[in-house]
């Protein structure tokens, strides 16, 4: 069981492995907690922007949604139905059904009863800063820790991490590509966000390249949203290349698999 805040996340986290285990034969559930809302409308117009009709992309997006489960043989896509929160100094932040404004407790609930339905063995979110900090990514980060406390279900919890060495390669390649990537001028620092872990504190690399076109393919369903497009440009082996291994903080196990491993399922098979 993936828990993932918004449609796409799922692909460009973990659809190495949602692809992988499907294929191995391994049940797979998505839960999306929010609507996406507040991403592009059609022709990349911005959320706030005039033209851009929420109750319109809340329907592209599902439908994106719903394709790239197909692609990545996701067997049971759960929606939560939160409104996406947006930013923390956007106005959708403290809006009526807002994912960010909805209780803990609440939203952890509701989880809890997919997680006794399903009975996950493993479940991946965020981190605790939600990966970048994106506030509906650590509100999917405390539904999840707390459901999984309240059911003791999962065998094995992850968190999504990107090693700083990867990272560093990410971002050069992205300036190759010309990209509006935080290029500094003259004396100054070169900025890359604190995100990502040093590489030896990574405890799982799950080497999907197998599944890499897949993987492609269900960002390209998600073709609406900007930053995935960026992504295409990469083209699919530079792309495989690049995101062709995924990567975990294993935080919770029953299993006593040794660590590093090399999947998500060792200790269950
Ligand atoms: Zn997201």
């Amino acid at each position: 069981m993936a828990v993932h805040a918004h449609p796409d996340d799922e692909a460009s986290g973990t659809g190495g492995v949602l692809a992988k285990a499907a294929a191995e034969g391994i049940r797979t559930v998505l839960v999306t907690c929010t609507d996406g809302r507040c991403g592009d409308g059609p022709d990349g117009v911005k959320p706030g922007e005039p033209g851009h009709d929420p109750d319109k992309v809340v329907e592209l997006r599902q439908q994106e949604l719903e394709r790239s489960c197909e692609v990545l043989g996701v067997d049971h896509l759960e929606l939560l139905g939160y409104g996406d929160s947006g930013m923390m100094d956007w106005p959708t932040i403290d809006a009526p059904g807002s994912f960010w404004s909805t209780p803990v407790d609440e939203a952890a609930g509701r989880l809890a009863e997919l997680m006794r339905r399903y009975q996950p063995d493993v479940v991946v979110t965020y981190d605790e800063n939600g990966f970048y900090g994106h506030p509906d990514h650590i509100q999917a980060h405390r539904i999840t820790m707390a459901a999984a406390a309240e059911t003791g279900i999962p065998a094995k919890v992850y968190w999504t991490t990107v090693p700083k060495s990867g990272f560093e390669e990410f971002g050069r390649i992205m300036r190759e590509l010309g990209a509006d990537w935080d290029e500094p001028g003259e004396g100054e620092e070169r900025s890359m966000p604190d995100i990502g872990v040093p590489d030896e504190q990574i405890t799982t690399w799950v080497d999907t390249t197998a599944f890499g076109g897949q993987k492609y393919a269900a960002l390209e369903a998600h073709a609406s949203q900007q930053e995935n497009i960026f992504f295409l440009r990469l083209g699919i082996e530079r792309f495989t290349e690049l995101m062709g291994t995924e990567t975990f903080l294993r935080v919770q196990d029953r299993t006593g698999a040794p660590l590093p491993e090399q999947d998500l399922f060792d200790g269950l098979r």
